[in-house]
């Protein structure tokens, strides 16, 4: 009797649902109904750091998210699917790649994006899941305060019954209370895996209540990919995000805003930016070097990774435009995947207290070479030991190996 009331109860929410989204109502399917899908796609990451790319640089982070703990996020430029989809049917079928691989159909940007109230395409859908992939929804922009959008996206999520929903947020999504109130409400309620993107024209961690929010959001009882992201990747991987993605360009590290007229200077392409793994910064190799020279004697500068094989950061400066580029996201990737190699452990209290470590250290590195620290390093240390609170709890680094990056180290940084 008690499973015929179950089945009765969820066959009759469904009108209801159906309803209320078209007046954005709030209620929405208990969420025990859709545990399997949050199972499933929990179990396809391990606190997976993805390396979220366009097509043209599949070929220079391929081989280095081969290994446990990697993986892959294919972006789709505009009107772009058939080439996104086509490469990674060679990288399954063809290349054998078993690593995590999601596809984003990046409908949510540029001046011709679509509404988060907008269909998904059922034939995009099919795809992924005809290569056996985690099947990542191609869902419209969400605008502030758009709450029919946000259920629209989050009920046809819910009928796929096996996919992750891509949240594109406005950020007041996540730093007004308001608007994180009506998100983290309509997560629980809907239960799906979700995959925030995180609109800003730098970092958007950097944004007083992004760090907060996300871990409201961390905080749901579903699967979170944090998608289009830089080192705070490594944060959210810290703070119980089952995947993170950082870009390997710097459109890929946030979800620029639509200007609200259309430039009409030159569009030179941004320098190449290098990891600097103990300031946990991305800075441009320009400025890389002429920092170093400032102050050669921080011990900050030289990197131990497979790409520099113990060279200075800023020795790709020598090298021809297109190859710095690569480079720089080779140096990258390897850096911040041995970095999530030092944090992620078995235990996920000591995983974010190492990440608050980390940045504490992170702050002293900055000043030593003059850099100014950004807010989200602080965003994140007040977020997990909030001020006034005792951080004695902060544990020593969990490898004894040094860090990329530091064999002619001086100083030491506090508690690292
Ligand atoms: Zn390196």
């Amino acid at each position: 009797m008690v499973s015929v009331a179950v089945f009765l109860s969820v066959a009759l929410s469904y009108p209801l649902i159906t309803d209320r989204c078209q007046w954005g109502g709030d209620v929405a399917p208990d969420r025990t109904q859709w545990s399997a899908s949050s199972a499933e796609t929990a179990d396809r990451f391990d606190r997976t750091l993805l390396s979220q790319c366009w097509t043209d640089d599949v070929e220079a982070v391929r081989t280095i998210a081969d290994r446990p703990g990697t993986g892959l996020v294919i972006t789709a430029r505009q009107g772009g699917l058939d080439d996104v989809y086509r490469l990674a049917r060679h990288l399954v079928e063809g290349a054998g790649y078993e690593r995590p691989l999601l596809l984003d159909a990046n409908r949510y940007s540029g001046t011709r994006r679509l509404p988060a109230t907008a269909p998904f395409d059922q034939d995009w859908i099919s795809r992924q899941r005809e290569l056996g992939l985690p099947v990542l929804t191609d869902s419209g922009y969400l605008a502030s305060g758009d709450e029919s959008g946000l259920i629209t996206i989050l009920d046809q999520t819910a009928r796929l019954g096996d996919a992750i929903a891509t949240l594109p947020l406005h950020l007041d999504w996540l730093t007004t209370p308001r608007g994180r109130w009506q998100l983290l409400r309509q997560v629980r309620a809907y239960g799906v895996p979700v995959a925030p993107v995180l609109e800003h024209r730098a970092d958007p961690f950097d944004a007083r209540g992004a760090v907060d929010g996300l871990l409201g959001l961390l905080d749901c009882g579903v699967p979170v990919v944090l998608l289009r992201s830089d080192v705070s990747a490594l944060g959210a991987l810290c703070c119980g995000a089952v995947a993170a993605a950082v870009g390997t360009r710097a459109t890929l590290r946030h979800l620029t805003p639509v200007p609200s007229a259309p430039w009409s200077g030159p569009r030179n392409p941004p320098k190449p930016s290098v990891v600097v793994p103990r300031c946990l910064a991305y800075k441009r190799l320009g400025e890389v070097g002429r920092t170093r020279r400032k102050h050669p004697e921080v011990a900050v500068w030289s990197c131990d990774c497979e790409t520099c094989d113990g060279k200075e950061l800023d020795w790709m400066l020598r090298l021809p435009p297109k190859r710095q580029e690569k480079l720089a996201i080779q140096h990258s990737l390897r850096t911040l995947l041995s970095l999530r190699e030092r944090l992620v452990g078995p235990r996920p209290e000591e995983d974010r207290m190492s990440w608050y470590a980390r940045c504490g250290a992170a702050s002293f590195w900055l000043r030593e070479v003059g850099w100014i620290r950004p807010s989200a390093l602080r965003y994140w240390q007040e977020a997990i030991v909030p001020p006034g609170r005792s951080d004695s709890a902060v544990p020593r680094p969990r490898s004894a190996r040094p860090t990329p990056a530091l064999s002619r180290s001086r100083q030491t940084p506090p508690s690292m």
